[in-house]
């Protein structure tokens, strides 16, 4: 463990009390296999159920605190999450794989998720009245005890993301971080939980079979908001069916990026591009997945893109000159390098590029150098799974109607991009895409907090464009004469 937080390995927190694990397992480093990070607990049945029972007997006090005081106990806790950001980043680093300068973004993201929230509660939480002969009020209530369960990948922003606002909103939480990566989520949320009443946030940890079935199959848990893939999602939406709980669902993509033939392919238009594909290794759910070029910039597009994954070097996320970091777990791995191979025997051509940052040290973490792959058809295992690694295909396309189709031709709806001149164009061929979130000329996240636009499809369930998401978390009701 580093230095900085001993007191959170293999601990979980129930109604304010850190308890030990009686099992735990551990967490390893990816970039040096050899280094435990740190331990996570395996909470028992009894552990949930207590876990529960603290959320649920903290929900009328935490409900019935005025927003102002929610909010700024939350504004509170978010300047202590700011102060010791650079003391977290390694953690972050060594459990999750993700170079230091995404890793502190994350970070930043998550102290921006509270203080932004926090303003935003107090206007948005105001009784509005209906105009018109009857009086007519929409009111607000939070719903009541919320599970999160997030995923490994980006654990911090996706955990802070669905637990401030549930917890801005009056509700009391239940968190289950992935077991890969939770220990910067547990230290962190260790501080904001030190500035609420006990009970309002608890987390558990363990596997998503045990851990994670147990909550969502529990009647008391009202909501559930969780991040992960869509296969999980969709067991989850069928224990939740039982007692009609609210879901929200961030679910897995595949997303396109449409290069049409008057895309500007400058260099700070193909660094955008490998960012979309390459940031965090591509293991971010809306990262570039797939890439259809127009047959006439073909060449050119891959001559440049060559050009630019060769530049990457890879290594641990701790060195300052890595710009990738490795797979975070073994799971992954196999999976990705087993695609590769897969779809390598099934006769496309795969093109591996980049810089091994420490060759003395490869063997020794998931790293991966980022490839290329092409000679793949619409049919390929590699366009139509989730790769969610560093390796990209890129297919050749000869008129609109074809792209449009199999940008379209896939159970997911994510985001999508159009590289193009032409804004009108963008816009109208963006009406057209199963998306999300279309982006022109980038593929990337949505700078404001106010907005962000999950996944349609199998990608994802609920809206979310105003109000930091708090807007999810609460049910209006009516008051009338
Ligand atoms: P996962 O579905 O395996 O696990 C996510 C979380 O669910 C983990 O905490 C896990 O322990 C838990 N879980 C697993 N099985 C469960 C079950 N039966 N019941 C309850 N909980 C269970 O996903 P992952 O491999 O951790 O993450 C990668 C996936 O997440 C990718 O598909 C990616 O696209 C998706 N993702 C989506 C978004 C988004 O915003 N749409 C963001 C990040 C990641």
């Amino acid at each position: 463990m580093t230095s900085a937080y001993p007191s959170i390995s293999g601990q979980f927190l129930i109604n304010g009390e850190w308890i030990a694990g009686k099992r735990v397992t551990a967490v390893t480093n990816p970039a040096i296999l050899t280094e435990v990070v740190g331990e996570v607990a395996l909470c028992s049945k009894q552990d949930v159920g207590q876990a529960i029972d603290a959320a649920q007997a903290a929900f009328p006090g935490w409900a019935g605190t005025s927003a102002e005081k929610r909010a700024a106990l939350i504004k509170e806790a978010s300047s202590q999450l700011a102060a010791i950001i650079e003391e977290s980043v390694p953690l972050f680093v060594r459990e999750n794989g993700k170079v230091l300068v995404e890793a502190k973004k994350d970070l930043l993201r998550c102290v921006e998720i509270m203080s932004k929230g926090a303003d935003a509660l107090v206007a948005w939480w105001k009784t509005e009245s209906i105009p018109g002969g009857q009086m007519v009020q929409i009111r607000r209530r939070p719903r009541g005890v919320t599970a999160v369960i997030s995923p490994w990948n980006s654990p911090m922003i996706l955990t802070f993301k669905r637990v401030i606002p549930a917890i801005l909103a009056g509700n009391t939480v239940v968190v289950k971080p992935a077991t890969d990566c939770p220990l910067t989520v547990l230290s962190s949320l260790r501080v904001v939980a030190a500035h609420l009443p006990p009970g309002v946030i608890n987390i558990v940890t363990g596997s998503g079979a045990l851990v994670g079935e147990q909550i969502c199959s529990d009647p008391r848990v009202r909501a559930i908001a969780f991040t992960g893939s869509t296969e999980t999602g969709k067991r989850i939406m069928g224990m939740s069916a039982g007692t009609v709980k609210k879901l929200y669902m961030e679910l897995g993509g595949n997303d396109p990026a449409l290069i049409l033939p008057d895309a500007i392919l400058d260099e700070a238009a193909i660094e955008r591009i490998r960012m979309g594909i390459l940031r965090a290794a591509g293991q971010v759910c809306s990262a570039i997945k797939r890439v259809y070029v127009h047959e006439s910039r073909y060449e050119e597009f891959m001559t440049k893109l060559k050009r630019e994954f060769q530049r990457m070097i890879v290594g641990n996320g701790m060195q300052p000159d890595a710009m990738m970091g490795p797979i975070n777990n073994k799971a992954q791995y196999d999976f990705v390098t087993g695609l590769i191979e897969r779809t390598r025997e099934a006769g496309a051509h795969v093109q591996t590029l980049g810089n091994k940052l420490e060759k003395e040290t490869w063997e020794n973490g998931y790293f991966l150098l980022p490839s290329i792959v092409t000679g793949v058809s619409q049919a390929s295992e590699l366009v139509r799974a989730e790769q969610f690694g560093p390796v990209i295909p890129v297919i050749p396309y000869s008129d609109q109607e074809e792209v449009i189709a199999m940008a379209n031709d896939t159970e997911f709806g994510l985001r999508a991009s159009i590289w193009t001149a032409n804004q009108q164009l963008a816009e109208a061929l963006a009406d057209r895409l199963d998306a999300g979130a279309v982006f022109f000329n980038n593929h990337t996240i949505f700078q404001d907090l106010h907005l962000d636009f999950p996944g349609l499809k199998e990608s994802g369930l609920s809206r979310e464009t105003a109000w930091c998401g708090i807007d999810l978390f609460a049910d209006t009701y009516g008051f009338a004469n």
